[in-house]
């Protein structure tokens, strides 16, 4: 049995006093899927305070670090300060980061690097622009993501890897993609998974399907044999929703 993972994405949203009563509010809630991981990426600013109220129940993941350990890297948060604060998990190649930051596959290569050499657990995420999807190469489009940012892990440390499908059009946008185009690309991910390292790894990975997944759709995505789970955006930001997708499989 693969795992089953719910991931919240707060992005940039909340004051510390939501962020923690939101928190507290999921992680209180009686009825929580037990077979299911649940994890929230939480804005950086809150990530020492939100650590401290860990439940143990809903891990806290960053949504953001930078490849080096130290250094004049004005702004930004490295790896190691995050797992100084005992984090455990990172967001790497969010379409966000990639768009609106201008993160190259060369930077999001390092990235998957060092977290995963410190021993951080990676959340991968991939997925394509509606422009390519149209061009009908969004499966290569992908699969070359993956060999370009993930594929040059050494097997034990890919099993460290957990991937998030999101394509980009479906992102905060309220077009879901539907079960079977999102079935379609998890099964084409967990293929290359098995080309590239085994079959037995492949079975392990789990693919999560991000992009306007909510309360209303999670059911049907999540019924489908290769959706492990979802990254989640807006939906996550309100805790019935995120309960009830949490509740989904
Ligand atoms: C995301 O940011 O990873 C995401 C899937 O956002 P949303 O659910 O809002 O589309």
């Amino acid at each position: 049995m693969r795992r089953k993972i719910v991931a919240g994405n707060w992005k940039m949203n909340l004051t510390k006093s939501e962020a923690l009563s939101l928190y507290n509010n999921i992680s209180s809630a009686e009825n929580l899927a037990a077979d299911v991981e649940k994890m929230i990426f939480a804005p950086l600013l809150f990530l020492d305070a939100l650590k401290q109220n860990e439940s143990g129940l809903i891990k806290i993941g960053a949504q953001n670090f930078y490849s080096e350990a130290a250094g004049a890297f004005t702004g930004e948060v490295s790896f190691s300060q995050l797992k100084d604060l005992g984090i455990r998990y990172v967001l790497v190649g969010h379409s966000e980061r990639r768009v609106i930051f201008k993160e190259e596959d060369e930077l999001v290569k390092a990235k998957v690097n060092a977290a995963i050499n410190a021993g951080l657990k990676v959340i991968f995420c991939c997925g394509e622009s509606l422009e390519i999807r149209e061009t009908g190469t969004h499966i290569s489009f992908v699969v070359n993501q993956l060999k370009n940012n993930v594929f040059q892990l050494p097997e034990e440390a890919f099993g460290q890897i957990v991937i998030a499908y999101e394509p980009i059009w479906a992102i905060g946008t309220g077009k879901t993609a539907t079960p079977e185009q999102a079935e379609e690309m998890h099964e084409q991910i967990r293929l290359a998974v098995a080309q590239h390292y085994s079959n037995y790894l492949a079975e392990q990975t789990p693919i999560l399907y991000g992009g306007s997944c909510n309360a209303g759709n999670a059911k049907e995505l999540f019924a489908k044999p290769n959706i492990d789970g979802g990254l989640i955006g807006g939906a996550s930001l309100k805790t019935a929703d995120f309960i009830q997708i949490i509740n989904s499989f």
